[in-house]
């Protein structure tokens, strides 16, 4: 049987479009502040840089204040996995891998992306790390799209990931986007092929992949839920684009 999810709002082309530029501008903000990660810098002035780009384009930064976040990117290091609050206590070493999640919003419409960087020479297995995650995406990427279900993207996310070894994130996942950053369907990074909602034309999602080397069992060290961890401290990347998915095909929004 068709199943179909009622919550999720396909998008008009015209709205993709808009899409779009939320997109770059996002991308834009997560270059910026990707390109500034050298040791020294604090996972703050980080954070400042990317507001600025999102700002000075003229959009607004999509995490702040959702929630109670009080800042304009999540910025996470080495076993710190989401929503990390940027500090200027926080301070980048050489060797460290960070990752940098942020979201802008312009005409009503919001992009999402992060991205792994890593911070000058890292282990052999940081590397490995960041390159089955970024290229776990790709594949999660090239699953979406139109009569696929939403699971055949988790389903190759995950197979990918655990052929190397490494461990799929399970308590977060990616999302439908829109009008709201985080909208119907969640899209997990794990899952059975044939499973979940249909792809539709005008579908938008965020997908996702966040990947340990260790145990995916996760710890928030704040109260509120923010500075999530990975339990056993093993390093965690994630790699996230904003993809339209339409008749014409599937496309990244998130591309400066
Ligand atoms: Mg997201």
């Amino acid at each position: 049987m068709l199943k179909r999810n009622l919550n999720i709002k396909l998008k008009s082309r015209e709205e993709i479009d808009i899409m779009r530029e939320a997109g770059r501008i996002s991308a834009l903000a997560l270059k910026t502040a990707g390109e500034a990660i050298e040791p020294g810098i604090s996972t703050k002035e980080l954070d400042i840089i990317a507001q600025n780009c999102i700002e000075s384009n003229g959009a607004k930064p999509s995490f702040l204040g959702v929630d109670g976040f009080p800042a304009t990117a999540c910025i996470s290091v080495n076993e710190q996995l989401i929503h990390c609050i940027p500090s200027g206590e926080k301070i980048i070493k050489e060797g460290d891998i960070v990752s940098i999640d942020v979201g802008a919003c312009i005409n009503g419409f919001h992009g999402d992306n992060t991205r792994t960087f890593a911070c000058g020479k890292i282990s052999k297995v940081a590397k490995s790390l960041l390159e089955v995650t970024e290229k776990s995406l790709q594949i999660g990427i090239e699953n979406a799209k139109i009569s696929n279900h939403i699971g055949d993207i988790g389903h190759s996310i995950q197979n990918f990931v655990e052929s190397f070894g490494f461990s799929v994130i399970k308590n977060y996942v990616g999302h439908g986007i829109g009008r709201s950053v985080h909208e119907a369907p969640s899209v997990p990074n794990y899952g059975k092929k044939f499973s979940g909602p249909v792809i539709e034309n005008g579908l938008v999602i965020a997908i996702e992949p966040m990947v340990s080397i260790g145990s995916p069992e996760l710890e928030a060290l704040s109260e509120s839920g923010w500075n999530v961890v990975t339990k056993d401290r093993s390093l965690c990347a994630h790699f996230e684009h904003t993809v339209a998915i339409t008749e014409e095909g599937t496309f990244v929004l998130t591309l400066v």
